[in-house]
């Protein structure tokens, strides 16, 4: 069985070959055939459109539930698709600034990076 990106509501006879996007923010949907066709990412299409549309529009669409990092002394902050490069983040900006960050996800999961003294 898949966990990921399941859409929420999609009947069985909805799925068809081209997974599609929706963002409520954007009140926008897309269907992932640039994704497939141009870049050719194949099954990470979702996950490198998330990215995309992050870099590009400034969050992420819907179905993404994002890591998310912010200092708690600066303003400083972001969010990532996965756990890897969001704790690089916190630790990376520890290091350099000596603040705490904390490092959250969507379910609940929450730490925080301390700086290393
Ligand atoms: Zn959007
Ligand atoms: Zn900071």
């Amino acid at each position: 069985m898949s966990d990921q990106f399941d859409g929420g509501g999609l009947a069985p006879d909805d799925i068809d070959d081209t997974p599609a996007v929706a963002c409520s923010q954007c009140d926008e949907e897309w269907a992932l055939d640039y994704e497939l066709d141009t870049l050719r990412v194949g099954n990470r299409a979702v996950e490198r459109f998330a990215l995309d549309h992050k870099r590009h529009a400034g969050h992420f669409p819907d179905d993404v539930q994002p890591w998310c990092v912010a200092c708690a002394a600066c303003p400083d902050g972001d969010e990532f698709l996965t756990e890897r490069p969001a704790r690089r983040w916190a630790e990376t900006h520890a290091r350099h600034t000596g603040h705490e960050v904390s490092l959250g996800h969507a379910d609940g999961h929450e730490t925080t990076i301390e700086p290393e003294r």
